[in-house]
């Protein structure tokens, strides 16, 4: 039997934009926002994005 409830609600990952169930996703409070991942693969690259993002910001020069 596939009994497919509520309990089964999909997100949306972050970084490859695939859906996956809420309950199977990581997810990881930002100060703005919570990010949902399908895998700790796609966790590892958002962390490394954000990373290099962080760094861009201090390296900029204007
Ligand atoms: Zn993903």
């Amino acid at each position: 039997m596939n009994n497919n409830s509520d309990n089964s609600e999909l997100i949306k990952c972050d970084v490859c934009l695939k859906e996956v169930p809420i309950s199977g996703a990581k997810s990881v409070e930002t100060s703005d926002y919570v990010a949902h991942f399908c895998g700790l693969d796609c966790y590892d690259k958002w962390l490394k994005k954000t990373d290099e993002e962080k760094q861009s910001i201090g390296e900029k020069k204007q």
